[in-house]
């Protein structure tokens, strides 16, 4: 990183972005600032950044030494708090550097990457790791020094996490005996410390899941090779094998069966504002399908002009600024401590769904130059596409939004009485 470099990160931190010692009536303002303001000056010092630090590396896969300079920006420590060496930013804050990101690089998978770290692996430790766990692994991941991944999935159990069947069988002595495969867990290929959910009683369903957190570099532990994947191929992610792998109570993350509500907390909080790098990107794409749409000329005159082209950048526009609106909002609630079950939802239904949507249409914008690899559009959409999965599928976070419109509840008319 330049000095000037080094400079602006640290004005970034300091000046710029507010600190929890900041009084309550500043704070109230950033929401509604960071609703309103398309130039926000934290966004932007991290799209600046990223423009600068996070694209053509030239590097295949998973760059070392581009998550070393995210750190030093204080991407990973956004939201890790300052006694454990981070920034102790706040969601909306975290939300607005993420934007940044998204909007500053095309490398879309290295910024999931960033996000996976920050919103799922660092929330699950955060709010549920014991002191001892927290002083181990938090001031390293901040830094960067350390990689985390988050481990639920399972080559048959995706959505249905109740029915996972990597066990932890408790033995007599204390300690668990974990054995099972776990699948697509992000940055497993580069991890040094794993959060794994297992059942101590597959009986329970949920309740019966224990989280764990371990080096990965513990006897019993296997991350198979990288599958490679429609797009973000910078974000590796692999099958991690556990074969007779022996966790002591040290390990277990919070209590024995709370591990589904661990995991559903961090994806709750995951699913709001993960989206936030997507959110960014889409302006990204706005903007080129703008210039393409100026630049390109069909009868005469620059396609722009015609209806069809100029009300597809319209949509993108809309959507963009919807998928903004619920994810400041989503951000707002949890900075208030309030539920954000519903808006997180909507916020990764609206971006995740509507990324995919504007992608096609920036294709259909840029003719053939849209389809060819050396375009600038083609990997967008298979990079967007990954969104319609991680973090829990578009239709279950439509189960979400339905049951808390308690729309399956049998009618009774209000009047009726
Ligand atoms: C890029 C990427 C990164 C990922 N990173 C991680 C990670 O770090 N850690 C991790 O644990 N996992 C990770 N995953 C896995 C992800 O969490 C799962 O893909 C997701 O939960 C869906 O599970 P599944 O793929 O098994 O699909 P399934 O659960 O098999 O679903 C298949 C289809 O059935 C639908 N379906 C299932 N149940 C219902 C229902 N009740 N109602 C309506 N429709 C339903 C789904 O919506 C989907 O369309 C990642 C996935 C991707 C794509």
């Amino acid at each position: 990183m330049t000095k000037e470099r080094s400079e602006m990160a640290a004005a970034v931190a300091d000046d710029v972005m507010l600190d929890p010692r900041h009084p309550p009536e500043v704070r109230e303002t950033l929401a509604l600032d960071a609703m309103l303001d398309l130039r926000h000056p934290i966004k932007m010092a991290a799209a600046e950044f990223a423009a600068e630090s996070l694209t053509d590396s030239g590097v295949e896969g998973f760059d070392a030494g581009r998550w070393a300079m995210a750190a030093e920006f204080g991407v990973q420590g956004s939201m890790i708090p300052a006694e454990y060496g981070g920034f102790g930013r706040t969601a909306v804050e975290a939300a607005l550097i993420f934007e940044g990101l998204g909007l500053g690089t095309a490398d879309n998978g290295f910024v999931f990457a960033l996000a996976s770290q920050t919103f799922a692996i660092q929330r699950a430790l955060i709010t549920a790791g014991s002191e001892r766990q927290k002083r181990r692994w938090l001031p390293s991941l901040a830094s960067g020094t350390a990689i985390g991944c988050f481990a639920m999935s399972e080559p048959d159990a995706g959505s249905d996490t109740g029915a996972i069947s990597t066990i932890a069988e408790p033995q007599a002595d204390g300690h668990y005996l974990i054995n099972g495969t776990k699948a697509w867990a992000t940055l497993s290929p580069v991890a040094d410390v794993i959060i794994v959910f297992a059942t101590t009683d597959p009986s329970k369903g949920h309740w019966g899941i224990a989280g764990f957190i371990l080096e990965s570099s513990r006897v019993g532990i296997e991350i198979g090779a990288t599958q490679r994947k429609m797009g973000m191929n910078s974000c590796p992610f692999a099958e991690v094998r556990f074969t007779d792998c022996v966790a002591g109570p040290d390990d277990l993350l919070g209590s024995l069966g709370a591990g589904g509500s661990i995991f559903s907390s961090a994806v709750e909080a995951e699913r709001a504002f993960l989206y936030a790098a997507q959110m960014g990107s889409m302006e990204r794409i706005l903007n080129l399908s703008i210039e393409r749409a100026r630049r390109r000329h069909a009868y005469g005159r620059p396609i722009g002009s015609f209806q069809a082209i100029s009300h597809k950048v319209a949509e993108m526009k809309l959507r963009h600024e919807s998928a903004r609106l619920l994810i400041y909002k989503a951000a707002e609630l949890y900075d208030r401590g309030e539920s954000m079950t519903m808006a997180g939802a909507l916020a990764k239904l609206q971006t995740s769904e509507m990324a995919v949507q504007s992608a096609l249409d920036s294709m259909r914008i840029h003719g053939a130059e849209g389809y060819t690899t050396a375009g600038p559009v083609e990997a967008e959409l298979r990079d967007a596409i990954g969104g319609l999965a991680y973090s829990g599928t578009s239709e279950i976070a439509r189960n979400l939004v339905a049951r808390l419109l308690h729309v399956d509840r049998p009618y009774r008319s209000i009047s009726s009485g």
